[in-house]
């Protein structure tokens, strides 16, 4: 019988990771200051480590990975590969359907490939806290737990609305050491500016960020850590995709399409990214980012510059953008609600490099739930958007008989996001059309910069 899971030695965890940026055919654009210049590494300095400001802007192909990070990766790494054989099997397809699986974290998504690292190059350069911010709070149980691991005190703002909706991913993150605060709070000029108008406001993640930046820049001792978008976030995330090629190796089998959920862009960067030099190489592979028509960033956005949270305080970012003020309707419950994407992600589609494709609301839980009664594993909300795009495609190998190799990456698991589940068989998942109108003006109010 074929082999379900594809495994690879601890010895054999990627020693470097893969910056996509040395082999993009055209040069990544530089973010951009207030003043419309590109924004020099001395402006980071106040927030990032130089470790990280440097990969941030880095062109060397391949970046070692520290031993320390190496050591602290082997908690679950490497991940195994799966072969679907029982989702397969359901769906009468022709197609092989293999999965990398990134929740055997103890976090349970791919988060920590970046937390361990980020938490790590802050300790190198003697900074003793981290602020960030946390919309459901898988940023937020990833950091806190490299926090612990490398002696980091981690402060987290956390969205008011998720604080008091999700208390098991506030409950992981003080589980691990970290302080959580529901946003906004009285303890920043950005936190209490939102009170003072509003003093029930529900939070954003955009006022979070505000508030984790605001502490972390007027701090000597605390630095600020983003879990996704930035490119240093989807350098670390590619030992997935570097794994994932070994374990195709393993069983003679290279993917004709690779399918990721795409929200900031870090776990489909990750994934597809070191297949990407195949692909110019002439080799016929599909990278598909998986998004919702809910907030369809890539296939609806226009590709300009933007600032990155909705107060406009980060530098402004050439990507796929719905407007830095475009709030996703509230009732989606499946994640992938930013408004804008990562950069090299952004250039590669706008380039043609790769793919993107929104999915229906519902559609996403219904391959969830059949991909849990097949193969086990409860996929997170945002996971179940590659799985739709993949089973999609392999009922289009049905009809073809084409026995194409299928894979996405299943970034992570769902134990605690069964509120979103039970909401799906209790009916309260709708499916929402495209918000073209809500899109259409806060496009209009883009930063009239850059090109
Ligand atoms: C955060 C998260 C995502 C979306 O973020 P990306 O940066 O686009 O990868 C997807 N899946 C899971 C499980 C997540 O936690």
């Amino acid at each position: 019988m074929a082999q379900t899971k594809i495994l690879l030695a601890e010895s054999e965890i990627p020693t470097h990771w893969y910056n996509v940026i040395a082999d993009m055919p055209n040069p990544p654009a530089p973010p951009l200051g207030p003043d419309g210049n590109p924004v020099g590494p001395e402006a980071l300095q106040a927030i990032f480590p130089d470790a990280l400001i440097e990969q941030e802007m880095s062109g060397q192909r391949w970046i070692e990975i520290p031993e320390p990070v190496r050591e602290a990766y082997k908690l679950w790494r490497p991940s195994p590969m799966f072969r679907a054989h029982r989702l397969e099997a359901a769906l009468g397809t022709p197609a092989k359907i293999y999965y990398k699986y990134e929740g055997c974290s103890a976090a349970g998504s791919h988060k920590p490939n970046t937390a361990i690292p980020q938490a790590y190059y802050n300790k190198m350069q003697g900074i003793k806290r981290i602020t960030t911010e946390t919309g459901a709070g898988q940023w937020g149980s990833a950091i806190a737990q490299a926090g612990q691991m490398f002696g980091i005190e981690i402060k987290v703002y956390m969205v008011k609305v998720s604080y008091q909706q999700k208390p098991y991913r506030r409950s992981l993150i003080q589980t691990w050491g970290a302080e959580v605060h529901a946003s906004p709070t009285d303890q920043t000029a950005a936190g209490r500016a939102v009170l003072a108008k509003d003093p029930n406001s529900p939070g954003s993640l955009g006022i979070a960020i505000s508030e984790a930046v605001e502490e972390a820049a007027t701090r000597k001792d605390t630095n600020y850590a983003l879990g996704s978008v930035l490119n240093h976030v989807l350098l670390h995330q590619t030992i997935i995709g570097l794994e994932a090629k070994k374990q195709f190796e393993m069983v003679g089998d290279y993917p004709d399409a690779i399918y990721a959920p795409c929200g900031g862009g870090s776990n489909f960067g990750g994934v597809a990214f070191p297949f990407l030099p195949d692909r110019l190489n002439g080799k016929d592979i599909k990278l598909v980012a998986v998004e919702p028509i809910s907030c369809p960033t890539l296939t609806k956005g226009s590709y300009a510059y933007d600032f990155g949270d909705v107060a406009g305080m980060t530098p402004m970012m050439l990507m796929y953008t719905l407007g830095h003020d475009f709030v996703p309707p509230s009732i989606h419950a499946g994640g992938l609600r930013y408004h804008g994407d990562s950069p090299l992600v952004s250039q590669l589609y706008h380039e043609g490099l790769i793919e993107a494709r929104a999915v229906p609301n519902l559609g996403t839980f219904e391959a969830g739930v059949q991909f849990a009664r097949t193969e086990g594993i409860v996929p997170a909300p945002e996971s179940c958007h590659a799985i739709k795009a993949c089973i999609d495609d392999a009922m289009e190998c049905k009809k073809t008989g084409q026995k194409k190799t299928l894979f996405f990456n299943l970034s992570g698991h769902g134990h605690f996001d069964m509120s979103a589940y039970d909401k799906y068989f209790s009916g309260g998942i709708e499916d929402y059309a495209y918000p073209e109108e809500a899109i259409k003006d806060s496009i209009s109010r883009l930063p009239k910069v850059g090109k």
